[in-house]
């Protein structure tokens, strides 16, 4: 396959060098029940177990390995409240750098405290997250700190790609990969890998039927924008970027698929996660299960979903497997 894409196979190997010994490999486990729902052997690959709860710490990682040591010395910024601002606190401490996160005045005090926690610099400006984000452009033009991005960089979605890499290390035959997607730096990556490995492996995008900024983007043939609405996979939620440079094109070019899930559907897809496989996962991570168990996924060999993160608000994830939560609430 041609790589006409900003992100080669060989810079993914690359980024699996370089930061190779700074996160988890994860298990994969094969899971019974989902193989006899399914038809066909079903593998979960356990990513929810990397530090910092979210395979985002490969990414972010990566890209600040790829700094030069002056770019380091002047600091890294972003604005993420989300598994992304944990990633770039926690990879940027254990280079010796300073990650200065940006967020609004909304953001609850508990996310504020578990980001300064992982060594960031947090910094409250504005009452929304474009707020927040003007403060962090201002910061890369005024004082001169870095921006890494949670998906539309190179380096970042280079370091995702390693948990592809890693899939088809560990299982030689795979038919079909189920990807969460929102911003789509995950699915690009990782469908670069394993399409650079092997074409006729599918890869497909998983998301929530409310406010997913990829589908309709990919329907439009461009970059649109969407409405946001409250959902159980809120580490899903946000747009694409109107000027999208690297992972608009690598998942239309790359994703077979983009399957939706209703939030009931997410919600099962929690609830068996606990239930069968002992796994808390968030509803972002869910979503390969929950399609999985709706039966809309078609696979005539193995498949392997990644779950991608776990961190869910513990009353909420309660009151989901009680089954008493089946919808995000607005205002939570
Ligand atoms: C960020 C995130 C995703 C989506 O990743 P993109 O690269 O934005 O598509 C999926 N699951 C979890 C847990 C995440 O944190």
């Amino acid at each position: 396959m041609a790589s006409t894409w900003p992100v080669s196979l060989e810079d993914i190997r690359a980024a699996a060098r370089r930061i190779a010994g700074r996160v988890r490999v994860t298990a994969m486990a094969q899971s019974v029940s989902l193989s006899e729902i399914a038809g066909v052997p079903v593998h979960l690959k356990l990513e929810h177990h990397q530090t910092t709860g979210s395979f985002k710490l490969r990414g972010a990682t990566n890209a600040v390995l790829s700094l030069s040591p002056a770019e380091r010395a002047r600091g890294i910024v972003a604005a993420s409240t989300g598994n992304h601002g944990r990633a770039l606190a926690y990879a940027a401490e254990a280079e010796g750098a300073v990650a200065t996160i940006c967020m609004s005045r909304l953001v609850p005090e508990n996310k504020v405290s578990e980001i300064r926690r992982l060594g960031a610099d947090v910094r409250i400006v504005g009452r929304s997250q474009d707020e927040a984000q003007q403060e962090v452009d201002r910061l890369v033009r005024e004082v001169g700190l870095v921006m890494v991005p949670p998906f539309d960089h190179p380096a970042v979605v280079a370091g995702q790609g390693t948990l592809g890499l890693e899939i088809i290390g560990a299982l030689q035959q795979v038919s079909t990969v189920l990807v969460p997607l929102s911003g789509g730096g995950l699915a690009a990556g990782v469908a670069a890998a394993i399409k650079g490995v092997n074409p006729k492996t599918k890869v497909i995008g998983l998301t929530m039927e409310r406010g997913a900024a990829m589908k309709a983007s990919l329907d439009a043939g461009r970059p649109v924008q969407v409405e946001e609405l409250p959902s159980l996979a809120d580490s899903l939620g946000g747009g694409i970027g109107l000027d999208n440079h690297v992972t608009f094109a690598m998942c239309r070019d790359l994703l077979d698929d983009v399957i939706l899930l209703s939030e009931a559907e997410i919600a099962a897809g929690m609830r068996h996660a606990y239930a069968l496989e002992r796994e808390i996962v968030e509803g972002a991570a869910a979503v390969g299960i929950a399609a999985l168990l709706a039966g809309k996924v078609r696979a005539n060999g193995p498949v392997v979903a990644i779950l991608s993160g776990r961190n869910v608000d513990m009353e909420q994830h309660r009151r989901v497997i009680n089954g008493e939560m089946l919808f995000a609430e607005d205002g939570r």
